[in-house]
Order: structure tokens, then sequence, then C-alpha cells
């Protein structure tokens, strides 16, 4: 696909509250003004390789310094801090271990049925050396590739760790695929041994995973794999093939508590994976040692503005990048407590997410925009049962937040008091890259506001040339960056094409682009407008489908909508609206008619759905992602194709085709 020449994207949101970080706030932060803030940006912007070469020296734990800082002489394949030598591993755990945070909690975890398991910083490292050990004892070494298939379990972590440990690259996929998902990237990435569990607990529940494994590695499938490792923790009955598979607990609870960390070159793979597949073939996303670590690491301390008493929890799941970033990598290389939860909201239990937070005393709460308008759906009731007053910051990652998400996000669960960061990133950028600040950003709800410094993005049109103000465009990145994805596995044309070639500015010069749209607005802020492969072209204007849903959802009748083009004669695109309704709500032609008149009264005629389909559900990813190349399809009454495999609950399709 190229650009669409016209390269702009018509906005019509307008939101104009504005909250500002209270003076207390702002003394107390690491970045505490906006003008500290913009002093940063500068002067990363000004010199970027004493900015990154200081923050690597200061930030990291290095075995061998590091000659330079960025090479770039072969765009757009990046290397960093090439010369030098660390281990991620090293700087989650055994950098803390000389001093007070030794005896600190590092993990806090919870099981569904409610079991409770707590490392401190000296015991998550013993944990993880032995998992090292364990994994050189099956002949795993440097450079093999791991593949992990697991529930929320404390050994997903300790796992990933391990791997990162003895310089074996993991490939996290998620717990939740099937084992055909499981099989293509365990071929793909060519994986040499997979640790897996018999299975976890999910909505009361025992879901078993083993099955999907023996089933992925059937009939000699992936002849590469050639060691299972097992997690009991349903302990519900598995088939253990001799010879290849081997529990946990027996393997590893044999080993020694010391491993050292293997020096790894600072470009060494540190992991694959996959994309979460909202629009199309995943894609194996490659990230190296020493620029991804220090990128989770910045990024976890600027966002969340961590402090040593924080009890930090993202709610994500291991096999997304958010998983990986801050749950894990983020959180423990800063010496911080992170949380790891099991389950999920369910019917017995629909205030969990709030229990535990009460439980815990958790001071910092990351999700998703597609959470939040679930907890929405349900009502305040729920969360109004629990003490949240421990709560001190908020965040949100995923998708573009409606500013009536937003705001139920910031009075209900973070009491009006607490600062919202809402996190624009990607897999492929390895962390954020666009976020307010805790005491230094003034936030504006469904902006996720700034580019962190270090991080030139823009909004450009099809040429690469800035556009004007609150005129959308494509959202890019101008220079390198420590996280920034090396490669596609196996497929370099791929990461060139796909991630720097859809663009070239006139100069030749190399730029990121994203995938999204957006907008900035007189104070230079962004706004996520969505995919660029969504928006919407209506008697030639060009719209996202953000705001639309946003106006939809702002309706006191609406949960959650997505906006799609159908195909039409007259204005090249019409507009189509799935929506679900509020629990109590029901269909009527009466409301169908309300609903596109507030469309069009919030944000214009122009974009009033000229169709809108009620159903129970939306199509979504197994990461919470509306997948909306579906809903194109049955709206344009064609064949769903493509690869459906990442949907979340398929019968959602079946029920929308009806
Ligand atoms: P695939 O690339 O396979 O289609 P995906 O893009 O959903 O999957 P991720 O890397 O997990 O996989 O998600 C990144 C995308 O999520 C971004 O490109 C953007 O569309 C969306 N996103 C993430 N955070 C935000 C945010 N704070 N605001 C708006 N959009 C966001
Ligand atoms: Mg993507």
């Amino acid at each position: 696909m190229s650009p669409d020449p016209s390269g702009t994207i018509k906005s019509v949101l307008q939101e104009q509250r504005v909250f500002h970080p209270s003076a207390e706030l702002a003394s107390q932060s690491m970045v505490g003004s906006l003008e500290a803030y913009r002093r940063m940006a500068e002067q990363a912007k000004t010199d970027p390789d004493s900015f990154w070469g200081e923050a690597a020296r200061t930030e990291l734990e290095w075995f061998e310094p590091f000659d330079s800082v960025l090479d770039w002489s072969n765009p757009p394949f990046a290397r960093w801090f090439e010369g030098g030598t660390t281990n991620l591993s090293f700087n989650c755990l055994d950098r803390h271990l000389n001093g007070p945070k030794a005896n600190k909690t590092a993990l806090i975890w919870e099981g569904e049925p409610g079991d409770v398991r707590r490392f401190t910083y000296r015991e998550l490292h013993a944990e993880v050396c032995r998992a090292a050990n364990a994994l050189k004892a099956l002949g795993i070494g440097k450079g093999d590739l791991v593949a992990l298939y697991m529930p929320m379990v404390p050994e997903a972590a300790i796992a990933m760790l391990a791997c990162a440990r003895i310089g074996a690259p993991h490939s996290v996929v998620f717990g939740g695929f099937s084992a055909e998902a499981l099989r293509d990237r365990l071929v793909d990435g060519e994986a040499k041994a997979v640790i897996t569990a018999d299975g976890g607990f999910r909505k009361d529940k025992a879901v078993a995973l083993k099955p999907a494994v023996d089933a992925a590695l059937a009939e000699g499938a992936c002849p590469s794999v050639t060691s299972v490792l097992v997690v009991q923790r349903t302990k519900e009955s598995v088939v253990m093939e001799a010879g290849r598979d081997q529990w946990w607990h027996e393997l590893v609870s044999a080993q020694s508590q010391e491993c050292a960390a293997e020096p790894m070159a600072s470009e060494d793979r540190l992991f694959v994976l996959y994309t979460s597949g909202s629009t199309g073939k995943p894609k194996g996303v490659v990230h190296s040692t020493a620029g991804y670590n220090l990128w989770a690491h910045l990024t976890f301390k600027w966002i969340f503005d961590i402090r040593d008493e924080d009890v930090y929890w993202c709610t994500a799941d291991v096999g997304w990048i958010t998983g990986h970033s801050y749950i894990v990598y983020g959180p423990l290389s800063n010496g911080a407590t992170t949380v790891m939860y099991e389950g999920a909201p369910r019917p017995s239990k629909p205030g969990a997410f709030w229990e535990l937070i009460q439980k815990h005393g958790i001071t910092i709460f990351y999700t998703a925009p597609t959470a939040i308008r679930a907890f929405m759906k349900s009502g305040r009731a729920v969360p109004d049962q629990y003490d949240m007053s421990s709560l001190r910051l908020l965040g949100t990652v995923g998708e573009p937040i409606n500013p009536e998400a937003w705001m139920w996000y910031r009075e209900v669960i973070g009491g009006d008091r607490c600062p919202i960061v809402d996190t624009w990133w990607q897999t492929e950028t390895g962390g954020v890259m666009i976020s307010p600040l805790p005491g230094a950003t003034p936030t504006k709800p469904g902006s996720a506001t700034l580019p962190l410094p270090g991080i030139e993005a823009e909004v450009v049109d099809a040429q690469g040339e800035p556009v004007a103000v609150d005129e959308g465009g494509y959202l890019i990145v101008r220079r390198p960056w420590p996280g920034m994805m090396r490669t596609v596995h196996g497929n370099p044309q791929r990461f060139r094409e796909s991630y720097w070639e859809y663009l070239r500015p006139k100069d030749g010069s190399f730029i990121y682009f994203a995938g999204d749209g957006a907008r900035r607005d007189g104070d230079g802020y962004f706004w996520v407008m969505g995919r660029v492969d969504d928006v919407i072209n209506v008697s030639g204007h060009r719209l996202g489908t953000m705001e639309i849903e946003s106006a939809l959802v702002s309706h006191p009748a609406v949960s959650e909508a997505a906006v799609v083009g159908r195909p039409d004669d007259l204005k090249g695109e019409a507009i189509v609206a799935f929506v679900t309704l509020e629990g109590s709500r029901e269909v009527s032609d009466a409301l169908i008619q309300e609903l596109r008149v507030h469309v069009g009264k919030e944000i214009g005629p122009i974009a009033r759905p000229d169709e809108i389909r009620c159903s129970d559900a939306l199509p979504k990813t197994r990461s919470g992602k509306i997948m909306r190349r579906i809903l194109r399809a049955l709206a344009a009454g064609e064949e769903v194709k493509g690869d459906t495999s990442t949907l979340e609950d398929r019968s959602v399709l079946d029920r929308l085709r009806a």
C-alpha cells in the first residue's frame, strides 16, 4: 500500500478540557515542570549522542563500556552502543543486590484463586539463576531461541529473565493463542525449546495449555524444538513425552542458585515478539540487548515518576510488549515493586481489579482503554465498593482513549486526584514514545500529549512534509532511538519497506512511519486518530475513525463503538458504525436515529453514520483491540479474508454475520 496523495486527515473532534499537575506533585516529581521537560527535549535534540550516551552510562551497568553511541551509516538498520557488553537480567537483578533493594519486594504475584507469592530481589535472582541453569542443562545456549507459552504465573517472568541471563533470545507467545498460531511462531523463529505450563486459571476455570503445545509439535511440525519445560500450575493431568518434556519443578529446583550473567554485545538479539495482529499477518519484531534495556528503563522511570515506595501494577499479559517492557523489564531494571495478576474481572468477581488495588496498596495502575470501557459499562457501583486511596497515578495504553472513558477513569478510579498518562507506542518502538510526564505535562482527555525527550515525533503529509496545526496526517519519528526494533525476524526487506520506505521525504532521509494517523493542536499535543488504513473517505473528506467513535461513546446509551467505511457510489465511502449498548439499553429505531443526530451535533453532519448496527460485542484481538478489518468486510457484505487467528472470540463473528 502506498500513501494517499492528499495525505491529510480531517479532524473533527474538539476537546477543550485541560488538567494541570498540582503544585505538590510538581515539587515532588523527577521532571517537575514543562520548562524542565522542554530543556531535556532540547538537549536531546541538539546533541543526541551526548544525551543517549550519558543516559546509557548512568542508567545501566556495563561489563565493557561502549565505544560509540549510534551508528546510522546503514539506515534503517541502526546500531547502538557498539563495543559495549551488558546483560538485561543483570541490570534487572544483580545490580540491586548490593544495597537495601536486595530485600525489597521485586514481584508480588496473585493467582486467580487468590493465592499470593512474593519475591524479594534476592529471591527472584536465585530463582532466575536456577531456571537459567536448567536451560543450560537442556543444552540451550547463547543465541538459541526459546519460546514461552505461559499463563500469568511468576515463572513466566522468571523464564524471560533466565533466557536473557544466558543470552538465549525469547519469543513469548500469548497463552491465549491457538496451537496453529503457536506452531507458526515456533516455525518462523526456529525455536529450540518451549517453556509452558499444564494450564492457568481464567474466569474461574482451569484452562489447559500443554495440549496446545503437543498439538503444535505433533507430527514433526517443528523439528527445531528439542525440549519442553512444563510448569505445574493447575495440576490437571497432562501427557509428558519422554525424552522431550520435563517438569519445571523437578529440573529447576535441582539447580544451583548461582549463574553468572552472560556478557552480551549491545546489539545481540534480546527477543522476538510477534505483533498482536490487528491489521494482518503477524511480524516477528526483533529487539536488541542494550538499546531495549535502556529504553524500557528510562521510559518507565520518566512516565511513572517512580518512587521507592511505589507498588506498581500493569494489567497486561506478558505475551504482549506491554508485559515485556512494563511488567517485567522496566520495573525491575528500576528496582521497583511490580505486581502480576493471573486473573481478569469476571462475573463472580467484577471488582477483582479494585480488590487487588485495595489489598496490595497499589499506587500506580496501568491498563487499556478497552478495559476501562468495560468497567464503565458495568457501572461505578462496583469500583465504589473498594478503598483505592493508595492510587496516585493512572496510565492507559493500546488504543486511543475516548475523552469520555478518560474522564470516567480519572473521576471514578482516580478519585479526581490521580494524573493520567496516556502512552502511545508500539511493539516496534520497544517502549513508550508519546506520553505526559506526571509532574510536568498538563493533560487533555484523549491526547497522548508530547513526545518523550529524544523522540522527534511529527505529523506529516504523504510527501513527508509537516502538516498545519490541527490537520491530521501520518504520525512519524524522524530520528532513531535506542529502543527501536532492529528488523523483522528473517525478513529485513519487510522491515525496510513496512516502516522506513512507506514515506520518503524529498531529501532522501529515512523516517519511521508507525501506521497511525494523528494531528497536533496549537500546543503541539498529539491526538492519535487511529490507524491510517482505517481512515474513511467521505465525499473527499478523509475522516479518522477514532473521533466518530468517541462521539458515539459520549452518548449515555453507548458503551463501545467501532466505525468503518463501506464503498458508496455517491460519497466514495459511507460511514457504518458498530455499536454495543450499555447493559440496560434496548435497540430501537428511535435510539438509532438519536445516535445519528448526536454524532451530527458533536462533530458535524459530515461524520453522521449512514448505518448503525447494534451487537452485544465487537470483534477484538486477544490484546483487546477492535479488528476493523473484519468489520469493514462485514459492512461491505464481503467474506472475511485474511488471518483471524488472533481473534479473541470467534463466535462474535458469527453473531455479527447473523
Ligand atoms: P499489528 O501491528 O499486528 O496490527 P498492533 O498494532 O495492534 O498489531 P501493538 O504493537 O501491540 O500491535 O499496538 C500498537 C498500536 O496500538 C499503535 O500503532 C496504535 O495504533 C495503538 N496504540 C497504542 N497505544 C496507543 C495510545 N495511547 N493511543 C492511541 N493508539 C495507541
Ligand atoms: Mg501495529
